[in-house]
């Protein structure tokens, strides 16, 4: 009998593919001096890992490995926070093998 195999989270992300559309971010946050408590969580909770904090303490993001999976929208698009949009046809996340 086979053990069973036991796969990590990053082996099933490693399958996907993305189209970047160069110089158009699908999402983008908004200026801000001290992000909420809300905007900072962002850093810890995209399954992309996509958002970062600054050297000056602000988060940034780098869209490219957006797996469109609404998270952040939830979080923060009401309160403005950050602008959310899908990627135009053609670019964003091609998802293989689920
Ligand atoms: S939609 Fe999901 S994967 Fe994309 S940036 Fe937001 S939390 Fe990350």
């Amino acid at each position: 009998m086979m053990a069973p195999t036991s796969l990590r989270v990053e082996d099933k992300l490693y399958h996907n593919r993305y189209l970047v559309d160069p110089g158009r971010a699908h999402i983008k946050v908004r200026p801000h001096e001290k992000p909420s408590p809300n905007l900072l969580a962002l850093t810890r909770v995209c399954p992309a890992k996509c958002y970062e904090l600054n050297d000056a303490g602000q988060v940034e993001i780098t869209p490219d490995g957006c797996m469109e999976c609404g998270t952040c929208r939830i979080l923060c698009e009401a309160s403005g926070e950050i602008e959310w949009n899908y990627p135009r046809g053609g670019f964003g996340v091609l998802f293989k093998f689920g």
